[in-house]
């Protein structure tokens, strides 16, 4: 049996459960492709990070990168369990408003907020915007000047480390689009600039190194520098930052392969670190901000799969396609990232042969697993896709036009239907015919 399932997670027939109801029953009641949450593992992953600041009495906040999942359903989630939100644009930003999230626990993200953004946050009464660079410094000191309302700004810097990661998703080195350079003086000038606009408060530093980190020294090197920086400011600046901002990037174990700290290990690390270097370089002690993003939701979540069509290249491959693909899950095709699946039916049966796992779009990348070993199977059979929470929704697309899946949230035994599946209409509707039905000859 794979070993991220249990026997806790069975029926009694040794169906697969999410949150307690039967993936079959989910199935059947919503059909597939299926994204399907357990959303007592996402409270219970946002209550692992407040315990450990908590152990620690340290003061601090959770904002949760909702890029990795975002639905009116999801903001409520964060909602209900008191943590902030990140968003990273006007859509984001809106959903949440949509979902009745309280826009004081917003930070805005981005590295080319538009006008319209900014003046969307501005007219929310979003709590924080995370200033990226000189030109939208001077949008944003220009808007709250006309409109003569504060904002509260943090800055997001680049410390120049990277943290061991694919490079698609690593952001912190110094060769990076986003924040304000911190070994050429560019974040120092940005400060200047910060303190001299009127209307905004600058109440702390971001930054964010990558995403899927499994070392801590990355985080590490981050506090010690930043709180070295914030030493240096106090007298050169008169600039006491009131929050430290680490951002999120904590992994997660998408396969057996994956031996992730777990994500509180990273956060005792910094908090730890932040004690000992805010003592020693006589820096005020800092609020601590996290921002997890797929480590609140990605193992929280799993797609359903029906199995359909074969093919057996003898001593070559066995490729099993199911009803769905890189429209529902881009990252195997985008990053190479990997999965692992079950048979929703029985997953405790022994596995027979070595499958790999294709989707119906018209690619050949179009592949969401690579060898892995499966019981027999027969079309028609429900396949569970596995940890597939954190950017799977929220980077799906139409391509060939076939419609986004639904999602189902499940606790306690409970199954709710949070995004509709998409129609056939949904894809034309924003069509607009043409006006001249007939071809003009000239
Ligand atoms: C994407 C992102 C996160 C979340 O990253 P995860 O790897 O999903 O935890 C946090 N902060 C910022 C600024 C981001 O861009």
């Amino acid at each position: 049996m794979n070993e991220q399932i249990t026997q806790a997670d069975l029926t009694a027939d040794q169906h697969l459960m999410v949150g307690g109801v039967d993936t079959l029953a989910l199935a059947q009641k919503y059909q597939t492709p299926l994204y399907v949450y357990d959303t007592g593992a996402i409270r219970q992953e946002i209550n692992a990070f407040k315990a450990v600041f908590d152990a620690n009495d340290v003061p601090y906040q959770i904002s949760y990168a909702s890029k990795a999942f975002a639905a009116v359903a999801m903001y409520q989630i964060a909602a209900q369990e008191g943590i902030h939100c990140d968003v990273v644009s006007g859509g984001e930003m809106y959903t949440a408003k949509q979902a009745g999230f309280p826009m004081d626990r917003i930070s805005f993200h981005g590295n080319n907020k538009s006008i319209d953004e900014l003046t969307q946050a501005l007219d929310y009464g979003v709590g924080c915007i995370m200033v990226d660079n000189f030109y939208e410094m001077q949008l944003l000191t220009d808007l709250t000047n006309q409109r003569e309302q504060t904002v509260q700004v943090m800055l997001r810097v680049a410390p120049g480390i990277s943290a061991h990661t694919h490079d698609y998703i690593s952001t912190g080195q110094e060769d990076s689009k986003f924040g304000f350079d911190l070994n050429s003086g560019q974040a120092d000038e940005a400060v200047k600039l910060a303190q001299a606009a009127p209307y905004l408060d600058l109440i702390g530093i971001h930054c964010h190194i990558g995403s899927q980190i499994f070392e801590l020294d990355g985080f590490k090197m981050i506090v010690d520098k930043l709180v070295t920086i914030f030493a240096r400011w106090q007298t050169t600046l008169g600039f006491y930052p009131r929050v430290m901002n680490v951002g999120g990037g904590f992994g997660v174990k998408y396969t057996s392969e994956d031996q992730p700290l777990l994500p509180t290990e990273f956060v005792d690390a910094i908090v730890k670190e932040t004690i000992a270097q805010t003592k020693a370089q006589k820096v005020p002690m800092l609020e601590i901000w996290i921002e997890p993003g797929r480590s609140l939701v990605a193992t929280a979540g799993m797609t359903l799969y029906t199995l359909g069509a074969s093919k057996d290249i003898p001593g070559i491959r066995k490729y099993l396609a199911v009803d769905g693909g890189m429209g529902d899950n881009i990252r195997p095709a985008l990053y190479d990232a990997k999965y692992e699946a079950v048979l929703a039916k029985n997953p405790t049966l022994p596995s027979k042969e070595v499958v790999s796992i294709a989707g119906k779009y018209c690619e050949s990348g179009d592949m969401l697993i690579w060898n892995q070993k499966l019981p027999a199977t027969q079309p028609g059979d429900v396949l569970a896709v596995l940890d597939t929470g954190a950017y799977g929704y929220s980077m799906a697309s139409n391509y060939n036009r076939n419609p986004r899946p639904a999602v189902v949230f499940c606790e306690n035994g409970h199954d709710q239907l949070v995004v509709q599946r998409e129609t056939f209409a949904d894809l034309t509707r924003l069509d607009v015919p043409l006006v001249t039905p007939e071809k003009i000859e000239n």
